[in-house]
């Protein structure tokens, strides 16, 4: 017998950035703890056709997916918790809609009719939202709409939603509203119109909420939940507390007190189930507890923007797990950073990372943040910008190659150890030109690499127009560095080391993107290794030195 594939809509509304994501992740984590297989797509309302060409300060982190699309953030929440991965299916936004049906528009498909967005628009949403289900891949498909009710770009969005509902039944669907309970502290009361509102706004369009996940930073007394569930037409039972966490990987486990899993199957008439969320719990509880802590420095452009490294920032809590650390995180602006005043940053960071980035600004602080680790033998882990940096820095000051650049910031070097692979040269228009998704890579026996990922064939994520060129990679190689991995069918290389370091890797793709909860990357787990090895060297070393392990300063 064929599944019937239930849809749940995760709609927001009263304010953005309520963390509609980490909702819809969270409720999907619970159904899989129940045994369900699940997906969860994104709609995005904006024009742009994806986010690769737009502002991190715009956007935050671009999340790429294996089949190499660039998606929101979002998805990078959805993998984590749900460990499906994602697929070009599972992020659309207006732009793409639009532009489907404006080309099939220009074949003359709509045979002379007046295109619209009804029907026209909403058909192309509802396709794609089907497709998902189509697979019979999965027994529920998530369906988060971007953006709040009552923006006029979400409105084709909301309307497909609610000709969808009437195709698949109410008993196949159901729509999650995410809404904030404010507190007045000046009359110290948590106020409940807001939401009401928005649930107006939504049944204005024909959707009827059946589960209210109401964000606030305080209990939701009973006499707000019955008030709510009064206005709003929702049983109390539905309207669910959903406070703040210190922790993201917690909020699944809140929800789950009020058995927002079983709420959820029930609703949707599938079969009551024990859930076991016995290995995320523990995972929380080490988050929670850590044994030791330990700080990475990160030096990048956007230090002030977490959200442009939203994987990484994850990937360290994943990591952390695996070692039983608290790891903190130390942002080094690379505008700042030079040659000579690197030393005082690293007078209280045990590893650095530098991470992915474009364009010449800060180049050089990473440059000079590099040479510090390489010379101090402090844990290193650059990621594709980060490996290119190394690369020039290893050029410049151990292979003695003056000016050694990537024509990414100067196109006039004298050396351009990293440059375009000639298929890219031409290339002019933005969006679809970089090496994207994922690739294969043969790693070195007996690398750092190999004897992290425990395997020598793996397939890793990119997102980048650059790469180290090959005709400098003999005299790198002659010099020290090791070229752990490439790219079996190009040549193009994935991953160098420094055998003589204690721990010296760029990798060219991205792994932070696959670290998933209770599946965290490799790379990560023995890079937070590696810095607590060496704070812990540091440590004797200073001890043999007869330096007091509790001075001010440790
Ligand atoms: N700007 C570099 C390139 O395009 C690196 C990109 C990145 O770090 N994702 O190759």
């Amino acid at each position: 017998m064929s599944r019937q594939v239930k849809y749940i809509f995760v709609t927001g509304g009263v304010v953005s950035s309520l963390g509609k994501g980490i909702a819809a992740a969270s409720i999907g984590r619970l159904l899989k703890a129940l045994g369900y297989d699940v997906t969860i797509m994104k709609l995005d309302p904006y024009l742009n056709v994806d986010p690769g060409t737009m502002s991190p300060y715009q956007h935050g982190e671009v999340y790429v997916t294996d089949d190499g699309v660039e998606t929101d953030l979002d998805l990078g929440h959805y993998e984590r918790f749900i460990h499906t991965s994602m697929t070009a299916d599972n992020n659309h936004t207006a732009g793409q809609i639009y532009e489907t049906v404006i080309k099939r528009e220009r074949k003359g498909d709509y045979l002379g009719k007046t295109v619209q967005v009804i029907p026209h628009i909403t058909d192309e949403i509802k396709r794609r939202i089907r497709k998902v289900g189509d697979t019979k891949k999965y027994d529920i498909v998530f369906v988060e709409v971007g953006g709040t009710v009552g923006d006029i770009e979400g409105q084709p969005f909301l309307e497909a939603i609610r000709q969808f509902i009437l195709d698949q039944g109410r008993e196949n669907t159901m729509i999650v509203h995410l809404t904030l309970i404010p507190y007045l502290s000046h009359s110290g009361e948590m106020k409940t119109k807001p939401t009401q509102h928005s649930v107006m706004k939504l049944r204005e369009i024909g959707l009827q909420p059946d589960m209210l996940l109401c964000r606030t930073d305080r209990p939701l007394e009973n006499s707000d939940r019955d008030k709510i569930a009064l206005f709003c037409s929702v049983s109390p039972e539905m309207v669910i507390e959903a406070r703040n966490e210190s922790t993201i990987y917690q909020i699944p486990l809140s929800y789950q007190k009020y058995a927002v899993g079983e709420k959820v199957s029930r609703r949707l008439g599938l079969p009551d189930r024990q859930a076991d969320l016995s290995g995320w719990k523990k995972f929380v509880d080490k988050v929670h507890n850590p044994t030791q802590f330990i700080r990475i420095g990160i030096c990048g452009k956007y230090t002030e923007l977490r959200d442009s490294y939203k994987s990484i920032i994850e990937a360290f809590v994943h990591a952390g797990v695996d070692n039983d650390a608290r790891v903190e995180l130390k942002w080094l602006d690379s505008e700042e950073m030079t040659l000579d005043n690197a030393g005082k940053y690293f007078s209280d960071i045990s590893g650095l990372l530098v991470p992915g980035g474009f364009g010449e600004r800060g180049s050089e602080g990473k440059i000079a943040a590099i040479h510090y680790a390489r010379c101090a033998d402090v844990p290193f882990f650059g990621i594709c910008l980060g490996l290119q940096c190394a690369v020039i820095e290893f050029a410049r000051h151990v292979c003695g190659l003056d000016h050694a650049n990537s024509t990414e910031f100067n196109n006039k070097t004298p050396h351009p150890v990293i440059d375009l692979m000639e298929t890219q040269v031409n290339v002019s228009e933005l969006g679809g030109t970089m090496r994207l998704g994922a690739w294969d890579c043969r790693l070195e026996k007996d690398s750092l690499a190999y004897r992290a990922y425990g395997k020598m064939n793996i397939s890793e994520r990119h997102r980048h127009r650059y790469e180290v060129n090959n005709s400098y990679v003999d005299q790198l190689q002659q010099h020290g560095m090791r070229i752990a991995g490439r790219n079996p069918a190009s040549g193009l290389v994935e991953v160098i080391e420094l055998p003589d370091h204690l721990w010296f890797i760029g990798v060219q793709y991205h792994p932070e993107l696959k670290s998933r909860v209770l599946d965290t990357h490799p790379l990560f787990r023995d890079f937070v290794r590696a810095a607590i090895q060496h704070k812990e060297n540091l440590l004797d070393k200073e001890i043999e030195a007869g330096v007091d392990e509790n001075s001010p300063g440790r």
